[in-house]
């Protein structure tokens, strides 16, 4: 083509990248791996294909993890630990620095490998998935030295299992290993199926650095390995990456076994569009939003949200756009988006975009050309879909925008929150105050304003809702990794019959939307001479309503508000009598809601250092309702106290006292009336755990559950699954931890990426 008709048509040849490194990498293992497992690879037994999305040809056979070799794994994790710890921070730091150095000096291979391996286009991992997985490396060698002076009191949480998804190989494992190593733990990694060869190569670098035998030790297999590895008694963190429905089996499966989880999970995440926004701008963030490693994103913004308004003159934009967007060889440089990592996900796809279409939406399509051979699925767009339709609910990890118009920013809110996600969320628009506002009142984990799919390791990246809990990056995610040594908390009193202080007979009401309420059952419990009110389910779904109406309110009510209302509570709670509890403890209560009051104004966000022209604060956000389930040890304290750090970050509380001593419960009502604890804010219940527990941990309504009462956590963590409720199942009463533990239980972290410039 002569060079005046290429400036005319801007087109341009095939440039891709060579993949012989790669090939000859893979053929130097016969193309045949095995586990890694303390230190080297093991033969396995049982292999399976990896193939080459792209061409459908196979790339390698993939080591079959059984039982027995999660087994090996895990006790090579075990006899690593003490070890790993014993060398000090310097020396794990510069371990993970030496990974980090290896990473960069082999990027090239590593983008070629994951490219091949998983289908996405060479420019992806080369400038973003390497690059990103480098830097968490680095950022969590600075965490291995800063750990100890910033956490005091906190210790490694052991040997951690760990298991990741396809759509990010490399990048997860980096999320998941480098805190771990920085917090002096030792690791099981399984790697998804479709995708294990760069973290065999990872294995590889783990060697040649000198990595100590076991500290890392990765298993392939499918999801009966990552079962095996989830179920061993030997693990004490399970962390996993994949999607909600099997982060519903982890939780179950670990419900009981007094195992950390966090759950990385899917999401359906909108992306707003407002009148004033800059258009083209918004546009070109579409196309990194949702066609990105071809939508197979967790926080893809899938879900378009347009000002009605702009919506015609926005959807023209965006599917001329389109037409311009080029699908093809991942290995070649000059492409916007590759392949589909399998065809089982094609099928996925296409079944999902059909039902779209039943239900009424119409089907636009890139007009690019595909590939003859390999899984390729052009970018699509369906529009107008009704907010409800199933291609608006359901994540279909693949390159489909749904796009839906909105009047109102109030409406855009409605709609964007309008799913059981939570991972995140884009906001366009030019206007500051709607941009902060809307990243205000977005439940989402992560907000982009006027950008999206930004990462960076200094900041937290975790979802709302069913989206799960726990962060991965930054100090929050630091922190899945650790746990409050055992100095951390104070024993507990042993527990002695409590005394029958009156003579006179007295029955006690429930408090529920800061009315005393008669127990629908209209039974109650005999203690000493006082009848105490025996709550059932529909006690407790009125105590949900009523937090649910109240805690808007009182998050808006702002911390300076909160916190003097705690004030005025602890000194009601002075001027009482002890309420049928120790004069010890009595004290204690009171000495530690002075304490939460105090912090109530000073437990703030951060602002963090990423690699951007702009800010990426970081807010700590109420759960909404927490649910409260009381120990019997302390009824008074570990009532108290837990409500007082649940309503200090502007949570409303739905709390079940002790069944001991439920004397406490049914009279604190008392003070709180006094002390200007709005009406639902706190709803107090008394009665059976086992007519109580199982409704609080089921119900919808409720986002997140403390267990202090040993006996009820495995219930609660099973069924808390439903809705994937964040649970604290400390089992006892929370004597003695630093009240910021609380707080930080009580809360969620919120990032907010914000660019500068015009
Ligand atoms: P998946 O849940 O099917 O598999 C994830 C991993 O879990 C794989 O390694 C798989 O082998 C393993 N697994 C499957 N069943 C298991 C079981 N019963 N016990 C233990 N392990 C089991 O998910 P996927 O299809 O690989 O990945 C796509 C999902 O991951 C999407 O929903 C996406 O949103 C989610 N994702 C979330 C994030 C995040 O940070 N929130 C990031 C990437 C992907």
């Amino acid at each position: 083509m002569s060079l005046p008709r290429l400036f005319q048509t801007l087109e341009y040849g095939p440039a891709p990248e060579g993949p012989k490194p790669a090939f000859d990498w893979l053929n130097q293992y016969q193309r045949t791996f095995g586990h890694f497992i303390g230190g080297e690879f093991h033969p396995s037994e049982t292999t399976f294909a990896s193939f080459n999305p792209a061409t459908g040809e196979e790339l390698a056979q993939i080591g079959q993890g059984t039982q027995a070799q999660v087994d090996q794994a895990v006790a090579a994790a075990r006899a690593a630990l003490p070890k790993w710890q014993a060398l000090g921070a310097q020396k794990r730091a510069r371990f993970l620095y030496a990974l980090a150095r290896g990473i960069q000096k082999h990027s090239r291979l590593f983008a070629v490998l994951e490219t091949l391996d998983n289908g996405k286009p060479i420019r992806e991992t080369r400038d973003l998935d390497i690059p990103l997985v480098a830097r968490h490396f680095y950022h969590h060698a600075g965490w291995a030295l800063a750990a100890e002076r910033e956490f005091p009191g906190y210790e490694a949480a052991g040997v951690c299992g760990q298991i990741i998804p396809w759509n990010f190989p490399l990048l997860m494992l980096s999320w998941k290993i480098a805190p771990a190593l920085a917090a002096g733990c030792t690791v099981v990694l399984k790697p998804a199926e479709f995708t294990s060869l760069t973290a065999l190569r990872f294995a590889e670098l783990c060697a040649e650095v000198g990595l100590p035998a076991g500290v890392v030790n990765i298993v392939t297999g499918d999801g009966s390995t990552g079962a095996a590895l989830v179920e061993h008694p030997g693990v004490d963190k399970i962390a996993f990456t994949g999607s909600t429905e099997v982060g519903r089996i982890l939780r179950r499966a670990t419900a009981g076994t007094g195992k950390k989880l966090s759950l990385e999970l899917g999401g359906k995440s909108p992306f707003i569009v407002f009148e004033d926004a800059d258009l083209d701008s918004a546009v070109e963030g579409i196309v990194d939003a949702i066609w990105f490693n071809q939508g197979q994103v967790c926080c893809a913004g899938s879900r378009l949200l347009v000002q009605e308004s702009i919506e015609e003159r926005f959807l023209t934009k965006l599917k001329k756009r389109m037409e311009t967007l080029r699908v093809g060889d991942p290995l070649d440089k000059a492409i916007d988006m590759g392949a589909i990592v399998d065809s089982v996900q094609l099928e996925r796809i296409d079944e999902l975009v059909a039902v779209g279409v039943s239900e009424g939406a119409t089907k636009y399509q890139s007009p690019c050309e595909l590939p003859s051979k390999g899984w390729f699925y052009p970018p699509t767009l369906l529009a107008p879909v009704e907010p409800s339709a199933t291609v608006a609910q359901v994540e279909i990890f693949g390159p489909v925008l749904v796009a839906m118009p909105f009047r109102t920013p109030a409406e855009a809110l409605e709609i964007a929150n309008n799913t059981a996600y939570g991972l995140a969320a884009s906001v366009w628009t030019e206007n500051l105050g709607l941009a902060h506002q809307t990243a205000h009142q977005l439940k989402a984990g992560t907000v982009w304003i006027n950008c999206t799919n930004l990462f960076d390791a200094s900041s937290g990246f975790g979802g709302y809702r069913e989206s799960g809990f726990g962060r991965e990056g930054g100090q929050e995610g630091l922190l899945e990794y650790l746990k409050p040594n055992k100095q951390a908390l104070a024993p507990l009193p042993v527990a002695t019959p409590s005394e029958c202080p009156e003579a006179i007979d007295r029955t006690h009401k429930l408090y529920i939307g800061g009315k005393q309420a008669r127990p629908d059952s209209g039974y109650s419990l005999k203690i000493c001479s006082h009848e105490i009110a025996r709550a059932n389910r529909k006690d407790l779904r009125n105590a949900v309503e009523a937090a649910r109406n109240a805690q808007p309110g009182w998050q808006k009510s702002g911390a300076h508000a909160r916190s003097q209302v705690l004030y005025y509570w602890a000194e009601n709670l002075a001027a009482a009598a002890p309420m049928h509890v120790s004069p010890e403890e009595h004290h204690a209560t009171i000495d530690a809601l002075f304490e939460i009051a105090a912090w109530a104004d000073k437990f703030e966000g951060r602002v963090h250092p990423v690699p951007m022209r702009g800010l990426v604060y970081a807010v700590p956000e109420p759960w909404g309702v927490v649910g409260v389930v009381c120990d019997d040890a302390e009824p008074l304290f570990g009532l108290v106290v837990p409500i007082a750090a649940a309503v200090a970050m502007g949570n409303a509380v739905v709390a079940l006292g002790s069944e001991a001593n439920p004397l406490p419960t049914a009279e604190l009502y008392r003070i709180l009336e006094t002390s200007d604890v709005p009406g639902g804010v706190v709803n107090l219940l008394t009665g059976l755990r086992s007519e109580v527990v199982p409704s609080l941990a089921d119900h919808d309504g409720i986002e997140s559950v403390w267990c202090f009462d040993s006996g009820s956590v495995s219930d609660v963590e099973t069924r808390a699954a439903g809705n994937l409720k964040a649970i604290w199942g400390l089992g006892r009463s929370p004597r003695g931890l630093d009240p910021r533990e609380l707080l930080r239980r009580a809360t969620q972290w919120k990032n907010v990426w914000t660019p500068y410039g015009e």
